[in-house]
């Protein structure tokens, strides 16, 4: 989990990992010099409700400073039956750094939150690096306040804020967050921080993402985020300090307002972040929302096993998404806008497509294994849990013989994605993982096969069953003699459902 950065990163790790050893041994004295030590911070805001598109043209020089300064990642959320595009789904996601499949929370009831094993990231702060302050102020009650559900942030976090916003409150209270936060930053040590903002969500329910007061109330709140970044920067001790701000939301709006359903606007989101390392105006296509929670827990050296995110100091490796640049509009989806460039049937240099067995005809974008993004392939029919293909990143490959369908053809969907041949030691035992979603209908086949030095393939792996946003991990025990390996996904079936695959590996 620990990056390699330059600079203070290897005085910080080496306080980590004594402050570790002393938390076994001796808490208090050691403790109190980790706190000391400590100039690895991180402040996350959180702006409820808030589209990208819209920050970007309002007057909002703070928000769009910090892009010009830092990164922006636009990415896209799950919808029902994993999650609805809400509030308590998206905090969750953005707190704890796992998928709502994991912590829980489904929707804004929050039945079901299991943030006992998938805590937020600044109680994970509390239990690795006792020492440290944390600190989270919000005006949305299921954040903070241990009266409602939730509290998405425990009772752990050093100091926590909670004030009440409603869709009218909201324009009273979030100045009075931000004054708070803004005073705890510059006159206080905290090493992590979390400060929500509720303004924008309000304005997008009351007037819609497309309206004029929507841009207003983004020009209000950036006012607020300018308030934060100077409190950081006016701290007597920032030349010193090594700050990583992000800025997120849990959710995007419609443009005649609403979100918790499965259009693109609702499930629209994005991460911004300044601080060493990243560099400026840099864009990405491979950073989710659980990257909020790895990246701030990341940079105070607590590592978190087991939840989705990843820094985002380690970039993505994954071939498929290389194909990016080489990505087609729609020719027979008429339900993905015209202007969405998200799929390519050419694969990444070393890899190959055998759609020998394939019948002629269907809808292009699906004739055989493509390459597509989330935003394109999702787009081709809602709410058939396509939107769930959570732990994909950037572009993955697909087969969907259910779409493929919709337009006449000869035959039946059955197409093989082959990959390098892999050098491998013969007697050796090699992880093969992948990401992987799949909707089970009877009728269909997709199978995992291996060959070795170039013989018959054989099936390691069948799958017979929904098997949704999962992280796949085959063990291959390699014969001995071989030298290399190749893997192929097979893929058939007759308008039934689809199968992906993503950031294939062989560990
Ligand atoms: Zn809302």
């Amino acid at each position: 989990m620990s990056p390699a950065q330059p600079g203070r990163r290897a005085i910080a790790a080496t306080a980590v990992t004594s402050a570790l050893i002393a938390a076994t041994v001796a808490a208090t004295p050691a403790g109190a010099a980790d706190a000391a030590a400590n100039t690895d911070k991180v402040l996350v805001i959180g702006i409820d409700g808030a589209v990208l598109d819209r920050v970007k043209v309002a007057n909002a020089p703070h928000l769009n400073g910090l892009m010009a300064q830092g990164l922006t990642a636009r990415s896209t959320l799950y919808a029902s039956p994993m999650a609805a595009t809400s509030s308590g789904p998206g905090w969750s996601t953005i707190a704890t750094g796992a998928w709502p499949d994991k912590h829980g929370v489904k929707d804004n009831s929050f039945t079901g939150k299991n943030y006992t094993a998938y805590p937020d990231f600044l109680t994970r702060i509390e239990n690795a690096r006792p020492a440290l302050n944390t600190y989270a102020a919000a005006d949305w009650e299921p954040i903070t306040s241990t009266d409602q559900n939730g509290p998405i942030f425990s009772p752990k976090v050093d100091k926590r804020l909670s004030l009440k916003g409603d869709r009218d409150g909201y324009r009273n209270e979030d100045p009075k967050i931000a004054a708070a936060a803004a005073a705890e930053l510059r006159d206080h040590n905290p090493d992590a921080a979390f400060v929500y903002l509720g303004e924008i969500d309000a304005a997008g329910h009351s007037y819609g993402a497309a309206s004029q007061q929507y841009l207003d109330t983004i020009a209000r709140v950036d006012t607020l985020v300018g308030q934060l970044l100077t409190a950081v920067q006016n701290r007597p001790t920032y030349a010193q300090e090594n700050w990583k701000v992000l800025v997120t939301t849990d959710h995007g709006h419609t443009n005649s307002g609403g979100h918790g359903g499965s259009t693109i606007q609702e499930r629209g989101t994005f991460v911004i972040a300044r601080g060493a390392g990243i560099p400026a105006g840099s864009v990405r296509d491979d950073v989710k929302l659980v990257d909020v929670a790895a990246t701030a827990l990341a940079q105070v050296g607590v590592s978190a096993p087991g939840i989705d995110g990843t820094p985002l100091n380690a970039p993505d490796s994954d071939p498929f998404d290389t194909l990016r640049p080489n990505l087609r509009a729609r020719v027979d989806e008429t339900g993905i806008p015209a202007g969405v460039k998200g799929f390519t049937h050419t694969p990444p240099a070393g890899w190959s497509v055998d759609n020998s067995g394939m019948g002629t005809g269907g809808v292009t974008e699906w004739a055989g294994w493509a390459f597509a993004t989330d935003e394109f392939w999702s787009q081709s029919q809602r709410d058939q849990w396509r939107e769930l293909n959570v732990r994909s990143r950037d572009v993955f490959a697909v087969a969907d013989s259910d779409e493929w369908d919709d337009k006449s053809h000869t035959g039946a969907f059955d197409s093989t994605l082959i990959t390098p041949k892999w050098a491998v030691t013969g007697g050796s035992t090699r992880n093969l993982t992948f990401q992987t979603h799949y909707r089970q209908e009877a009728g269909q086949t997709a199978q995992v096969l291996v060959s070795y030095n170039g013989a018959a393939p054989t099936v390691v792996k069948s799958y017979t069953a929904d098997a949704v946003a999962r992280s796949e991990s085959i063990a291959l025990q390699v014969p001995a003699g071989a030298t290399d390996v190749q893997v192929r996904f097979r893929y058939s079936g007759n308008n039934n459902w689809y199968w992906t695959v993503d950031d294939v590996r062989l560990g």
